[in-house]
């Protein structure tokens, strides 16, 4: 008997007669309706720079704020339902959730022309306590590059116990590994992340990944 990832209510896997003729194997869908239906990916329009879903497809004001040529792309505005999922999921320590995104970022990252897939890092002391990168995670067979490091003196606060001013005014937390200019050398890397809240983060990775020699940085995060 499947039950839902989520919120481990059961699952019933209909039977059609279809399935049967076929000899299909039945695989059971991960999330039940209910949940399934909670996760509504962002639509039209959408400012064309971060893909935040607003009412024009004009840059945004905190794109505007940041004055570059930024381009993000994100597959769920960062609502009640992500947020709850990320709850679980990256503060829970609810590993099995990974399962739920994996065909959405697979969908997502076929779209998306680039060379090389650097995940966000996350520090050693989070890799102690919650065991996982959330970010890694939803990733199947994409083949990516683990080129950035967070150097353990630095150690930042999490992004989401910040304030936008904090989050802002937040030094460099980021370093490259001493081999990552021999896999960024003139490679259209594509950044992945969980949320692009102010873009900052963001930003700090993409200096370094430009300093490693890459020639072109764009992102791709969950939610925005
Ligand atoms: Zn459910
Ligand atoms: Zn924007």
């Amino acid at each position: 008997m499947a039950t839902c990832l989520w919120c481990q209510a059961v699952v019933k896997v209909p039977v059609t007669l279809r399935i049967l003729l076929r000899w299909q194997v039945i695989v059971p869908p991960k999330l039940c309706t209910t949940c399934a239906q909670r996760l509504q990916p962002l639509h039209a329009p959408q400012c064309p720079q971060c893909g935040r879903q607003q009412a024009t497809a004009t840059v945004c004001p905190d794109c505007a704020r940041w004055a570059d040529e930024w381009h993000n792309q994100a597959i769920f505005p960062y609502d009640e339902a992500i947020k709850a999922y990320m709850q679980q999921y990256k503060f829970q320590g609810d590993y099995r959730l990974r399962l739920v995104m994996q065909p959405y970022l697979r969908r997502a990252l076929a779209q998306i022309e680039y060379d090389v897939l650097v995940p966000i890092p996350i520090t050693a002391t989070t890799w102690q306590t919650r065991g996982f990168n959330q970010v890694t995670g939803w990733l199947t067979d994409q083949p990516f590059q683990s080129v950035l490091t967070v150097p353990p003196a630095r150690k930042p606060r999490p992004q989401s116990s910040k304030t936008r001013r904090e989050r802002l005014a937040m030094p460099q937390p980021f370093e490259l590994v001493p081999q990552a200019a021999t896999v960024l050398a003139n490679r259209r890397v594509l950044l992945l992340d969980d949320v692009y809240t102010t873009g900052r983060t963001i930003r700090h990775a993409a200096a370094q990944i430009y300093l490693g020699g890459a020639k072109a940085v764009t992102s791709l995060t969950l939610a925005r």
